[in-house]
C-alpha cells in the first residue's frame, strides 16, 4: 500500500504540534533534509517524511535499509534545555512511540535502550538523534525514525529484523500509522516538558526489553554488566565488578 499524501494530511488533521508536514517520494535521508531546514530556521513541529530513503544511516554510520512501504520520517524539536538532557529526550520519544504502537496494534513492542524498537525478539525500527547546540543549550534536535511497516526487510542484518505487517499478518495503512506514531510522540514529549523525566523512567521500565544482564560494546572494549536502571539524564546505569557505571547512548552498543 503506497502512501496517499492527501489521505495522510487528512488523517493528521489540524494537529496542534505537527504544524508543517512535508512528504517526499524519495529522499537521501530525511534527517539530512530536515537538518537543512532546521539550519534555515524551520520551527519546532516540522516533519519530513520520505516514502523511501536511498542513503539513510543508523548509529555509527551503519546503513539503514528504507524502501517503500516503511515509515521513514524525521521530526524537529527545539527544546529549551541543556545539552545534558538530550538523553532524556531520546528515551522519551522511544518510550512514547513504543507505548502508543503497543496500545494501538496490541503487540508487545518494546524499547531496547537507548532508542531501538523491538518486537518478538527482533528489531522493528530505530531512532537516530542529531542535534546542534549554542553554548550549553540545545538549539535544535532532530529525531530520525525508521519503522518497518509493510516494507520488505533487508536480507542480512546484524540482529534479526521484523515488521508490523509480519507480526500482524496483514498490511496496515501508512496514513493511520503516521497519525498514531506522531500523536504518541508529541504526547510523550509534551508530558515530559510538563512533568519531567520521572514518569518516562517509570514507563521505560514497563517497555524495556533489556534483561538483567547485557553485553556492552564500548569502542574496542567489551564487557558484561547487570542493568540497574536509567539515570536522571537518560543514561543506562549498569553494575560491573568495578562498581556502578553510567553508559551514554552515543558511546555504546548493547547485546541482549
Ligand atoms: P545496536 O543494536 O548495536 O545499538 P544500532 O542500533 O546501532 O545497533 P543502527 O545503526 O541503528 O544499529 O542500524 C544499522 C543496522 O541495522 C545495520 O547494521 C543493519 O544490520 C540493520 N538494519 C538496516 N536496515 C534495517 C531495517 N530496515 N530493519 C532492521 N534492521 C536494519
Amino acid at each position: 500500500m503506497a502512501l496517499d499524501r492527501e489521505e495522510l494530511l487528512a488523517a493528521l488533521g489540524p494537529q496542534q504540534f505537527w504544524r508543517d508536514v512535508r512528504i517526499f517520494e524519495t529522499v537521501g535521508s530525511s534527517n539530512d533534509l530536515l537538518k537543512e531546514l532546521a539550519q534555515h530556521g524551520a520551527s519546532e513541529g516540522t516533519v519530513v517524511i520520505g516514502e523511501e530513503q536511498v542513503s539513510a544511516r543508523g548509529r555509527l554510520g551503519r546503513s539503514w535499509h528504507s524502501p517503500k512501504g516503511g515509515a521513514w520520517f524525521s521530526i524537529l524539536l527545539r527544546p529549551q534545555m541543556e545539552l545534558g538532557q538530550s538523553g532524556c529526550i531520546a528515551v522519551t520519544l522511544a518510550v512514547g512511540l513504543a507505548h502508543g504502537l503497543r496500545e494501538a496494534y496490541k503487540l508487545p513492542i518494546g524499547v531496547k535502550w537507548p532508542n531501538d524498537l523491538w518486537l518478538n525478539g527482533r528489531k522493528l525500527g530505530g531512532i537516530l538523534i542529531e542535534l546542534a547546540s549554542r553554548g550549553e543549550k540545545i538549539e535544535w534536535l532532530i529525531a530520525g525514525i525508521g519503522i518497518n511497516v509493510n516494507n520488505p526487510l533487508p536480507s542480512e542484518t546484524r540482529v534479526p529484523a521484523t515488521s508490523l505487517a509480519i507480526a500482524l499478518g496483514r498490511e496496515i495503512a501508512l496514513e493511520e500509522f503516521y497519525r498514531l506514531a506522531l500523536g504518541s510522540i508529541s504526547e510523550s514529549y509534551e508530558n515530559f516538558l510538563k512533568e519531567g523525566f520521572a514518569p518516562v523512567r517509570a514507563r521505560w521500565r514497563e517497555v524495556s526489553v533489556l534483561g538483567d544482564r547485557v553485553g556492552v560494546h564500548q569502542g574496542e572494549a567489551k564487557f558484561e554488566a547487570s542493568v540497574v536502571g536509567l539515570s536522571e539524564s537518560g543514561k543506562l546505569l549498569v553494575r560491573t565488578m568495578q562498581g556502578i557505571r553510567e553508559l551514554a547512548a552515543e558511546e555504546v552498543s548493547l547485546s541482549i
